[in-house]
């Protein structure tokens, strides 16, 4: 799971802290997908992936749609020959250092898959039913007009997922949700809430190699269970405020 990628020179579409950590350097992100090549394996979709008989490879999956999707991303995958998910978010589009309409099309064009990531990139699990059948479904249907591609997966923004929020996609005629949960997925998992392992900034190769493996996830997941705990007992609101605190607090000790 990759956010934007940094270019040398280009602002962020956001700088707080807690964005910040998932932002990987270009120069980065060319290694880990050399390091796939290397290791005779190919990126994949996740329409890709859930082909029976698929060749081997991590799936590839992007969050959010920003411009660096198409102008960084897009490029280096065709270079490589591998594919991916773009997952967008339907009200970031036009934003400044978001993809624009035209820029997502463009990228669909290139036969990179493109999957929601909600309208408004709310937490799901906050939604009243009403609200998470509109984030869910017209997302799709915007995002099928704009490419003229059918769009049959789904992301959770913040990694927010329930069951409500699964049924939700699976009626709406979603192929899959993506969660944030760091575990590998098998032929056995639930397709409506596949594994992630988010690559953050700062990942080093022998740590993105044995995660592209699957190995270690583990010590993940215990990180995963402590903050989904923290989230529990203060609620979401009070959760982001705690964070952003301690994140600019480590920053300012720097
Ligand atoms: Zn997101």
């Amino acid at each position: 799971m990759y956010h934007e990628l940094e270019l040398p020179g280009r602002a962020l579409c956001q700088c707080d802290p807690g964005y910040v950590r998932y932002i990987v350097p270009m120069e980065d992100f060319r290694q880990q997908m050399q390091f796939i090549k290397d290791s005779g394996l190919r990126g994949l979709s996740v329409s890709e992936a859930l082909i029976p008989n698929a060749p081997a490879g991590p799936v590839i999956t992007f969050d959010d749609g920003c411009e660096t999707d198409l102008i960084s991303a897009a490029p280096l995958l065709r270079e490589m020959g591998f594919s991916a998910t773009f997952y967008v978010t339907v009200g970031f589009l036009e934003r400044r250092w978001y993809l624009t309409r035209a820029q997502l099309r463009s990228l669909s064009d290139l036969g990179l898959e493109v999957g929601s990531h909600s309208l408004t990139h709310p937490y799901l699990t906050d939604l009243s039913q009403d609200k998470l059948n509109e984030e869910i479904s017209r997302s799709k249907q915007e995002l099928e007009q704009i490419t003229g591609q059918a769009v049959l997966h789904f992301s959770c923004p913040g990694g927010r997922w329930d069951e409500r929020v699964a049924n939700t996609a699976c009626r709406a005629g979603y192929h899959s949700v993506a969660t944030s949960r760091s575990v590998a997925n098998s032929s056995s998992g639930s397709l409506f809430a596949l594994g992630r392992v988010a690559i953050m900034r700062g990942t080093n190769l022998e740590t993105f190699a044995k995660q592209t493996k699957g190995h270690g996830l583990w010590k993940l997941r215990v990180k995963d269970s402590v903050r989904a705990s923290v989230k529990r007992v203060f609620g979401n609101a009070l959760y982001d405020r705690i964070r952003a605190g301690i994140l600019a607090n480590a920053r300012d000790k720097r």
